[in-house]
């Protein structure tokens, strides 16, 4: 078959961040993209933080690739901000607590790595807080850290690819697909390659099975907390995150394996009880939301090819890290779709890492 009678070049199926991303670069690169997604059902984007954070875990650790990622990630975001003409990035600054005199000198021991030491503050100014909040032992802080807003994000694209015709709004069946003449057929639809970006639902997938995937459920509550008036982000055992007003993002625990994706009275009651460890000043709870995380055993993104069908790709495992990788990744990722690159050296390098 002619790539001109091809309908589409790229199926991209699955909207979350990751396929909003590369949608993004493919269009970018000039190509015909076709997004599919079942109304960001179980999107783990649309109930995450959106926050980009350099040094991560009890012992701040430097987050991989950060250097990389984040500069890429926020000229991304600026970038979609102008043209979709919506304001979606924060940059704010990471408030985070230290327990003891041990976490603190572990804290600016990380200043001398040349990466992290950009991040680091030398003095924590956390006079917002003060009378708010029970203080700990002491505190860190972050800068050149930003919060994205990922649904608002996501719920723009859509709407862009929808009137521009490059989006349809239904559940991808994938025993619908054919493939013939080195094309896909899908529905009265042909496109040349397909990209799925499902999500922790991609063990729903028949053509990418045993993935290696260790899904991570999160639950989150949107708490008001009157006249907080908190702009950095908070991070004791839980990330309190300003959303507009005074509504906080506040989550968000990791559990494994769980059964679904549905909120739970269980871990509600233990989000309540942490944020109620740290506010000294009257909140209410508005919300409540849980989803999967699409966390690989290996902690790394996925990019692979199917060994039969050519043209057939998963993009995944995103894991907690979607904001700060998703972009560079994306971006290679289309590149190599086009043809103008060879296999994405991001991914190129992790298969050699991992052998
Ligand atoms: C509580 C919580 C907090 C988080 N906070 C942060 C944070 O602060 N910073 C950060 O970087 N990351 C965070 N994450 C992780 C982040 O959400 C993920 O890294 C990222 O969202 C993964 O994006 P994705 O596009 O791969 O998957 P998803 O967002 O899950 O998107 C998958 C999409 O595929 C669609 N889909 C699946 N199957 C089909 C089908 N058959 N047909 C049609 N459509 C289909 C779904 O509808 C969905 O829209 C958080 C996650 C959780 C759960």
């Amino acid at each position: 078959m002619q790539q001109s009678e091809a309908m589409y070049d790229v199926a991209v199926v699955g909207q979350g961040i990751a396929g909003s991303l590369l949608s993004w670069f493919l269009k970018q690169a000039g190509m015909k993209v076709l997004v599919i997604d079942e109304s960001h059902m179980g999107s783990s984007s649309a109930v995450a933080a959106g926050i980009v954070n350099p040094v991560t875990g009890k012992s701040f650790v430097p987050s991989w690739n950060i250097g990389l990622f984040l500069p890429f990630a926020l000229k991304t975001y600026r970038e979609m901000e102008s043209n979709l003409g919506i304001s979606l990035v924060k940059e704010v600054n990471i408030i985070r607590s230290l327990y003891s005199i041990k976490d603190e000198n572990t804290w600016f021991a990380r200043s001398d790595d040349p990466v992290v030491g950009m991040y680091i503050r030398d003095r924590a100014d956390v006079s917002e807080f003060e009378g708010k909040v029970r203080p700990p032992y002491s505190y860190g802080e972050t800068q050149g850290t930003f919060q994205v807003d990922l649904a608002l994000l996501m719920e723009n694209l859509k709407i862009k690819w929808l009137s521009s015709g490059n989006y349809l709004e239904s559940k991808f069946d994938h025993n619908s697909l054919e493939f013939r003449d080195e094309g896909f057929y899908y529905q009265g639809i042909k496109f040349r390659k397909v990209v799925f970006c499902e999500g922790y639902r991609a063990k729903e997938n028949k053509f990418f099975p045993g993935l290696g995937m260790g899904p991570s459920k999160g639950e989150v509550l949107l708490v008001k907390i009157p006249g907080a008036n908190f702009r950095k982000m908070y991070k004791d055992q839980i990330f309190i995150v300003h959303q507009y007003n005074d509504i906080y993002w506040v989550g968000s625990g990791y559990q494994w394996n769980a059964p679904d994706d549905l909120p739970t009275p269980a871990i509600r009651q233990k989000l309540e009880s942490q944020l109620s460890a740290i506010l000294t000043i009257p909140y209410e709870v508005v919300g409540h939301k849980a989803a999967i995380r699409p966390t690989m055993h290996t902690r790394r993104p996925i990019f692979a090819e199917h060994s039969e069908y050519k043209g057939m790709y998963l993009f995944n495992g995103l894991g907690t890290k979607g904001t700060s990788i998703g972009p560079l990744a994306a971006c290679q990722i289309s590149d190599y779709l086009a043809g103008v690159s060879d296999f994405p050296p991001l991914f190129a390098a992790l298969s050699r890492i991992q052998g």
